[in-house]
């Protein structure tokens, strides 16, 4: 990849630089964690910033402009992922919306669709759930048994979904139901465009082990689904499903690495602030090479990633290699998080609320929330079996 910026891609850093500088809340500032995705206590914090972000043109970068966005390149998008590292900015709230939704509805959708739905998710007016897992159909997505059946011009919709993340504030669904159950289970799916506020629709929160309840359970009861909600055709849901999924394990593992670099800048600085039999934990050898080692891994991460961008300046859509940066992804930061622990010794198990945690229990919560890194998204057995099958064409196990 041609790392060079063109004059214009210079001053869109400079501006967005300065831009980022001014604007970060001061309320997040004072609690800037980095190293995850959006926490229940801060939804209305980040819903303000990524409003913001819209209305001064810094989001959907590479979305084209009838759908809301810049119509720039992945450069620029790296140019601002690679600022919003620097200036150790937060997230947006709306996750699945930008980074998965959006991106299927541009590539899939009709006129109509990719006009309706992206700008919303850009402003972060309408919030977006992914209703794919069930709980008999994980990995093996495509056994999955919640029906749409036809009725007149609707669909009607019966079954569940599980952990359907930010399910209890999101008003819109991308979900996967079997229209054709005689049909071979990858050709009978159909991917609908789910209105979270229909009648039918219950959400039931589950609580994780951070203590948050983050995602949940949804239950469809006889929920009518106009058929003008389809996206990418009957029957297609595989095709249309597997764009999602793509587009997913490109936002974890380029997008997040964003969050990545920041969480290591930190673990950095708190080991500076910590203290092993009156050293400062900086001072320890084996430390600074672990820390080292993590540096050398998120650099060569972001490399990685660039790899991918290459694709994407071509016009390609991302391909089965972004299963390697979730995967490195996920290896380093579990790594980085377990670090934390390490460096605060005894202190690590103090969580929020205790006087004496590092932090604020910050790194407690954190280090909590990235045991679920390696399921969520698809779980590592299953990037490496796509990047043994599809990558390196190694027989099927
Ligand atoms: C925090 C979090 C958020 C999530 N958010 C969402 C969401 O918003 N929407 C959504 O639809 N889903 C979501 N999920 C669900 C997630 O996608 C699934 O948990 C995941 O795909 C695994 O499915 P499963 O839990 O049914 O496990 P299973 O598929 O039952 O797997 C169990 C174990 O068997 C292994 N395994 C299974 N098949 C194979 C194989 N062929 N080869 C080797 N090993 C295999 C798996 O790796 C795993 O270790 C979320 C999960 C988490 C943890």
């Amino acid at each position: 990849m041609d790392f060079s910026l063109t004059p214009e891609q210079e001053t869109f850093r400079a501006r967005f630089r300065a831009w980022v500088a001014d604007n970060i809340p001061a309320e997040w500032r004072l609690t800037a964690s980095g190293g995850d995705l959006p926490r229940p206590d801060a939804y209305e914090l980040l819903r303000k910033w990524q409003r913001k972000l819209y209305d001064n043109g810094f989001i959907g970068l590479t979305w084209p402009k009838e759908s809301g966005g810049a119509g720039l390149t992945f450069m620029e998008e790296m140019i601002l992922q690679q600022e919003m590292a620097l200036a150790k900015a937060p997230p947006i709230l709306n996750v699945l919306g930008v980074g998965m939704a959006g991106p299927t509805i541009i590539a899939w959708g009709t006129d109509e669709q990719k006009r309706r739905y992206p700008p919303k998710i850009l402003s972060c007016e309408e919030i977006w759930c992914q209703g794919y897992s069930e709980p008999n159909s994980g990995s093996d997505l495509a056994s999955l048994q919640t029906r749409a059946v036809k009725d007149g011009d609707h669909f009607v919709v019966n079954g569940q979904k599980v952990w359907t993340s930010v399910a209890h504030v999101a008003d819109w669904m991308m979900l996967l139901a079997r229209t054709d159950p005689d049909a071979p289970k990858h050709k009978g799916i159909t991917y609908f465009l789910l209105d979270m506020h229909a009648p039918g629709v219950t959400v039931k929160p589950l609580k994780q082990i951070t203590g948050d309840d983050e995602f949940n359970e949804v239950f469809f009861d006889n929920v009518r689904v106009h058929e003008s909600q389809i996206l990418g055709g009957l029957n297609n849901g595989w095709q249309v499903g597997l764009t999602t999924l793509m587009y997913e394990r490109l936002a974890l593992g380029f997008g997040l690495q964003v969050r990545l670099r920041i969480a290591l800048d930190n673990v950095i600085d708190m080991a500076r602030r910590m203290e092993k039999d009156g050293r400062v934990i900086t001072k320890s050898p084996v430390m600074r090479q672990k820390l080292a080692q993590l540096w050398i891994d998120t650099e060569c991460l972001r490399l990685t990633g660039a790899r991918a961008i290459t694709r994407l300046l071509r016009g390609e859509l991302p391909g089965p290699e972004a299963s390697a940066g979730k995967m490195g992804w996920v290896e380093t930061h579990q790594k980085l998080q377990e670090l934390a622990m390490e460096i605060q010794g005894p202190y690590a198990q103090l969580a929020k609320g205790s006087d004496r945690a590092v932090d604020g229990g910050l790194w407690h919560y954190t280090f909590l929330r990235s045991r679920a890194n390696s399921i969520e998204g698809g779980t590592t057995e299953i990037q490496k079996n796509i990047i043994g099958e599809r990558v390196l064409g190694l027989p099927k196990g």
